[in-house]
């Protein structure tokens, strides 16, 4: 039986909170993320910025080439923050359960307050008129049976859009002849591997279906439900804010003196949290770095990321980012760890394909690799599932600790 489900996207939300609070930016080309000249990516922008080629996730660099007027700014994350409360409470208040994927996303069951189908489209409609009113911003709704179609559903009439999915054959009927990206979980680098074997179109993947399933496994079995408009997922109450962190740390037998050792400690730590986080299935917003000097006083240090990341090479970056910040002295514990989790499946895998490169990724981690084994002969690579072990990891902190040479 289908459910009654509502996905609610804001437009363009960090850019848009900015050009409510500052009309002077409005029909400009206004681009949130990293500043030209530095490292980093487009976390959102306006729909003039777009018309330029500008999108999210887009490098920095290419960006600014494309639009070289725009009106550049970090993100605020607070007032986004602050913000999303607003949100969440109008969404709460139709819903008996609301799943909230980033600050300005979410699904709402709406099964119950609507009765029926009607009653789900009305509350949708009555959602967009308040979040305007009250808050001043415009979203995008999608009325549905499933998670998949409603999210799709708000996808298809954006900005300020509104749109209905009520059956699988409706959505079926929607984009059997799209292109395979319209599936929400199929980024760049998966449409990649299935154009590259001729399946082009949502159609080719019901009528290759053990193809798919062979080249992308679990993920390929899936994609072959909802090509039917198969999905049966309940919208799970959920705030990403509210789940634990991930993190891991390591305790030197003998105080650490070498910044450049912390930061390979760091390095391994890196990849156990990735490798944890990978296994759970979560990616977080927020990356965190704690340090124990030798005279026992500690501290942590944490910063909120545009992106929610569980790979190692940016988990890495970050805190290299923080250790790089702080008093160095000698240290006894070192902990990296990523916060504000959320949902790989609802999403996240996706935003890690589109936004971080893989090859790029994949580069720099094989350099960062290369690099500890120059420094301390031993084959990091190769042994990276035995050092996510807890003793194993100490081991070879201790190794490395003892063969370190300046
Ligand atoms: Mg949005």
């Amino acid at each position: 039986m289908g459910q009654l489900i509502i996905h609610v996207d804001m437009d363009a939300f960090y850019a848009s909170v900015e050009i409510r609070d500052n009309p002077a930016l409005r029909g400009k080309p206004l681009i949130i993320g990293s500043l030209p000249g530095e490292r980093g990516v487009v976390a959102t922008c306006s729909y003039e910025a777009r018309k330029y080629g500008v999108h999210s996730a887009m490098n920095i660099k290419e960006a600014f080439r494309l639009c070289p007027n725009g009106i550049y700014m970090h993100p605020n994350f607070d007032k986004y923050k602050a913000v999303s409360q607003q949100l969440n409470a109008i969404w709460d208040s139709y819903a008996t359960a609301s799943q909230k994927i980033s600050l300005d996303e979410a699904y709402l069951d709406v099964g119950e307050q609507a009765g029926n189908w009607e009653g789900a489209c009305r509350i949708a409609r009555l959602i967009k008129k308040r979040t305007l009113e009250e808050v001043g911003l415009t979203c995008s709704v999608g009325v549905a049976y499933s998670k998949t179609a409603a999210k799709m559903a708000s996808e298809e009439k954006k900005p300020d859009g509104y749109f209905e999915i009520p059956t699988p054959d409706d959505f079926v009927r929607l984009i059997i002849d799209r292109d395979v990206s319209v599936l929400y979980t199929v980024g760049a680098q998966t449409a990649k591997k299935l154009h590259a074997v001729g399946i082009n179109t949502v159609r080719d993947i019901r009528q290759r279906q053990e193809d798919v399933v062979k080249m992308l496994g679990k993920h390929g079995q899936w994609l072959a439900q909802v090509a039917f408009g198969i999905d049966d997922r309940k919208v799970v109450p959920y705030r990403p804010q509210d789940a634990k962190s991930i993190g891991r740390e390591v305790t030197f037998q003998k105080d650490v003196s070498n910044y450049q050792l912390l930061k390979d400690v760091l390095l391994l730590l890196s990849f156990c949290v990735e490798h944890r986080a990978q296994h759970v299935g979560l990616s977080g917003k927020g990356v965190m770095l704690k340090l124990t000097y030798s005279d026992m006083k500690s501290i942590s240090r944490s910063r909120t990321i545009a992106f929610s990341t569980n790979s190692a090479v940016s988990i890495y970056r970050e805190a290299v980012q923080m250790i790089d910040m702080v008093v160095w002295k000698s240290a006894r514990l070192v902990g990296v760890g990523i916060y504000n989790l959320s949902d790989k499946e609802e999403g996240q895998t996706i935003l890690k394909d589109l936004f971080e490169d893989g090859d790029q990724q994949e580069t720099e981690r094989k350099l960062l690799l290369d690099a500890l084994q120059a420094r301390y002969g031993l084959d990091f690579a190769g042994h990276l599932t035995q050092i996510y072990q807890w003793d194993t990891l100490h081991k070879t902190v201790e190794y490395m600790r003892k063969h370190f040479r300046e």
